[in-house]
Parts: C-alpha cells; structure tokens; sequence
C-alpha cells in the first residue's frame, strides 16, 4: 500500500516519514516527528539541561491533566495489556510549543483516527490527555499494542525540553508506572527510538532518558 503524504506536515516543513511496512489493525506509524537517524546531528555536542526530581509522587488521579473534547475519525481498538511507556519529542521545525489540537488536526491529515500518542507534555508543564488512554495509540511503529505514548512539545534535535516540561513527564511516567504495574527501567521506559528508526525523542533528550528512568524509580520508591 502506498504511503501517505502527511499534508499537514508538509505545510509545517516536515520531511515526510517513508516507512511503507503495514500491519493489518495498526494505522500507519507516521509521526509528526519522524527523523531519519542523522550521524552528523549523532556527533554533536549534547546540549544541557535540568532534569529536575519528583519531590512528591502523585498517581494518575491525583495529576493535573487537561481534557479537550477531540473528535476521531474512527473507531480505535482498546489496548490488552501495557506493559511500557514511550517517549516521544513533537519533532517540528522548531523548538516551540504546539497544541493538542495542531497534532490531532495532523494525525487525522494521515487519514489516522485522529491523536496518535496518550499525553502531550508541554514546554509550560501542563499536561494534555489525548488519545483515550484504553486504546490503540499510533505513536511507536509495531509496538502500539503494549505502550502508552506521550509526546513532549518542542524538537529536542535543536533545542532542549524546559525543566518544568521534564518534570511534567517525570511525574506522569511514574504516574503510568504505578497505574499499570511497570517496573521502571530501560527494558520499560523507552525512547521512540529505542523501538523504530527515529532520532526521537531528540539527540538532546534521548541520552537523558536513563536519569528520566532514575528518577520516576526513586520516586515510586518512596510513593
Ligand atoms: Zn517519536
């Protein structure tokens, strides 16, 4: 089956995703972010930034997280089991902010049902539900079945997250951990990239992701 031209990327100078694998029930995993792994960005400097601690553990409950009435194209498959948590960058051309509503208007500009990932994370800290957290996402290519996807705003190949959005993430993945019975580690905790052919979640933020992993461990510790 061909593959789709993202429209709605397009206009926002994305490169188009080329992944032409199909597998019946999944939607073609075509992320806004999508980036071919780049072995000159791979051999730049890494640039800095904050990873704040979780100072208190708060489960899913008890998270501030905005919900918007989104609209999906179609019917989405509710998930078995979750047994890992992916994490993504929104990838744009830019290191800014994008809003729930630009990524479902982009995803449904697929032909998707609409939000592929569970959460978007924002530079600001809050935290939006997205795709109904029982189902199906289309965020990680072959790996949708068994993971939550969460989206940090921003593009962490040229820029950095803001620490209040790293924090932000921290809390919702222990939140997730706890939710679904994940042990948090690297075998649980991914970056899209661990699973699919992507520089996401950013050369930024991916060499990050263990202390990620280390601090939600420490926080469920002691939760
Ligand atoms: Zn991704």
């Amino acid at each position: 089956m061909a593959t789709k031209i993202l429209t709605g990327a397009a206009v926002l100078g994305i490169a188009p995703f080329a992944e032409a694998a199909e597998k019946v029930g999944e939607e073609k995993i075509i992320p806004l972010e999508e980036t071919f792994l780049d072995p000159v960005q791979e051999a730049k400097e890494i640039l800095p930034f904050e990873m704040p601690r979780i100072r208190r553990f708060k489960p899913l409950a008890e998270l501030k997280i905005g919900k918007q009435n989104l609209n999906f194209a179609s019917f989405m498959d509710q998930r078995r089991f979750t047994s890992a948590i992916v994490v993504h960058h929104a990838g744009m051309t830019y290191n800014g902010d994008m809003s729930l509503k630009a990524i479902h208007d982009l995803h449904l500009g697929n032909g998707w049902a609409g939000v592929g990932y569970h959460f978007i994370v924002h530079q600001d800290g809050t935290i939006d539900r997205a795709r109904p957290i029982d189902r199906i996402g289309a965020h990680a290519y072959a790996h949708n079945r068994y993971t939550v996807g969460i989206c940090m705003t921003g593009n962490f190949d040229i820029g950095v997250p803001s620490a209040a959005q790293v924090l932000s993430a921290e809390m919702l993945v222990a939140a997730l951990c706890h939710h679904y019975d994940i042990i948090p580690s690297r075998e649980t905790i991914f970056g899209h990239r661990d699973l699919c052919d992507t520089a996401c979640p950013g050369y930024n933020f991916y060499p990050r992701l263990p202390e990620l992993v280390g601090n939600v461990e420490r926080a469920l510790r002691r939760a």
